[in-house]
């Protein structure tokens, strides 16, 4: 089986939608395809959940009623068989009726609100193969995905439900399905982060040992460098697991930052593919080597750096040990992390906990916190060959400052700190010195 996810401008427009249907059937395996929503239709139900918890409530149902129009739209252009698209009508016409019936956001709201843009791609575009006559089964995200108390993927759980809804279902041979949404540990429905389908795809393809997992977007695979802030960009036809799951991470938004580890884990190629160019060849991730120096830039918004420092530090061990566990204590991830003899530096990128975090490191040392920092990593083969990289990485930032480097981690990354409004400039820099 083959899993083939498609993100939100891949289903924006009837035209749009025609091209995947086109791309599905191409494909003979068996297959789950996987759908986010419908390209702004999350980001308008943020903006809905927003409203809802402000004093303009009546905005949310303008946003609503606008976002209904475009669907209907939608409709009216996909389908030409009047019995489908009075299906299709009814369809919307209940879901956004659904929608305008919550007056308040509670955390429960929320997330069944938030829902709603794959429920709707999905259902849309399972009732368009009908129309086309072709056999699909639509299997709800909702009875198989789900995130524990620590909001892990509940991988052993998801084998064995997929598994046995397929095996119920094996005349079918394309299954239709939601990308990001899922179930928590109370059994409500929640989501996976922004961006999620593509954690959904990976997490189903490594579920069912598939042979292949494609992302289409919009795009012809991973870039050496990111295209909104850099020209002259290329696409990579080959890289790592190691180096593509780094860049994903550290903000390649082309892949969501957990979505290469469950694919890593069972050695299944992921394929990055163009819906609007599907004869490029775009980038395939597999186990292969990693380029000797430096494959491909990225960076990561959103980052607070900590510095603890303490005199007392010096040759005391357990120290590191007693700064970590304030971290584990507010379940809050370190990214980057270096150390001299009298001070640690830290990055985060969650800052729900920072006032507590830095409430105990005081009792540890002096504290300082930087806001508004950004994260540029490097992805490729940093091993001891390569000599002389760290050093051309360095003299074409000579220019800006950096607050901290990362290197030696791992082969496979080295990560720079530096200010968010000196980002843009840095991955320009770093594009005209190294590729
Ligand atoms: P989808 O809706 O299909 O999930 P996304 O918008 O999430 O698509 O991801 C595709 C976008 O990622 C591209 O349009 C591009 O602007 C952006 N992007 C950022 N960094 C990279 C990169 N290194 N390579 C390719 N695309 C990237
Ligand atoms: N629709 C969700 C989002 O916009 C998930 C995704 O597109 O991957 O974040
Ligand atoms: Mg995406």
């Amino acid at each position: 089986m083959v899993v083939l996810k498609f993100g939100g401008t891949s289903v924006e427009n009837a035209e749009n939608i025609k091209k995947v249907t086109a791309i599905v059937n191409s494909h003979n395996d068996s297959k789950i395809v996987v759908l986010s929503a419908v390209s702004g239709t999350t980001n308008t139900l943020v903006e809905v959940n927003k409203l809802l918890a402000s004093t303009k409530k009546d905005n949310a149902i303008i946003l609503i009623d606008k976002l209904e129009l475009s669907y209907r739209q939608l409709v009216n252009e996909l389908f030409s068989s009047e019995k489908h698209q009075l299906k299709a009508l009814s369809f919307i016409k209940g879901k956004f009726e659904e929608l305008r019936s919550y007056t308040n956001k509670t955390p429960q709201n929320e997330k069944i609100i938030l829902a709603q843009g794959e429920i709707i791609s999905t259902n849309l575009f399972q009732i368009y193969q009908a129309e086309l006559g072709n056999t699909s089964l639509l299997i709800s995200a909702l009875d198989f995905m789900s995130i524990d108390t620590v909001e892990e993927a509940d991988i052993a759980s998801l084998k064995s439900k997929l598994t046995r809804i397929l095996s119920d279902n094996n005349h079918i041979k394309t299954f239709i399905t939601q990308g990001y949404i899922c179930t928590n540990h109370k059994g409500e429905i929640d989501n996976l982060k922004r961006g999620g389908s593509d954690y959904s795809a990976s997490l189903i393809g490594a579920a069912i040992d598939a042979k292949e997992i494609q992302i289409w977007t919009d795009i012809d695979g991973m870039h050496n460098n990111d295209p909104r802030y850099v020209d002259n960009t290329f696409s990579i036809e080959e890289m790592s697991f190691d180096e593509a799951a780094e860049l994903a991470y550290f903000g390649a938004k082309i892949l969501h930052p957990q979505s290469i580890i469950p694919a890593q884990k069972n050695n299944i190629p992921v394929l990055l593919k163009n819906t609007f160019n599907p004869n490029d060849k775009g980038t395939v991730i597999k186990n292969c080597s990693s380029s000797n120096g430096v494959r491909a830039v990225a960076a990561k918004d959103g980052i607070i750096a900590i510095k603890i420092k303490s005199y007392r530090m010096l040759m005391a061990y357990g120290f590191l040990k007693n700064i970590f566990e304030i971290f584990e204590k507010y379940q809050t991830a370190i990214d980057m992390i270096t150390t001299s003899e009298i001070a640690v530096s830290l990055t985060i990128d969650n800052p729900t906990y920072l006032t507590e975090i830095i409430e105990e490191l005081q009792l540890l040392g002096i504290v300082t916190v930087d806001k508004q920092m950004s994260i540029v990593c490097l992805a490729g083969d940093f091993s001891q060959s390569g000599k002389g990289i760290s050093a051309s990485v360095i003299n074409c930032l000579k220019d800006i400052p950096i607050r901290m480097i990362s290197y030696g981690g791992s082969n496979y990354n080295m990560s720079l700190l530096i200010d968010s409004d000196n980002k843009v400039n840095a991955l320009n820099l770093l594009n005209k010195g190294l590729f």
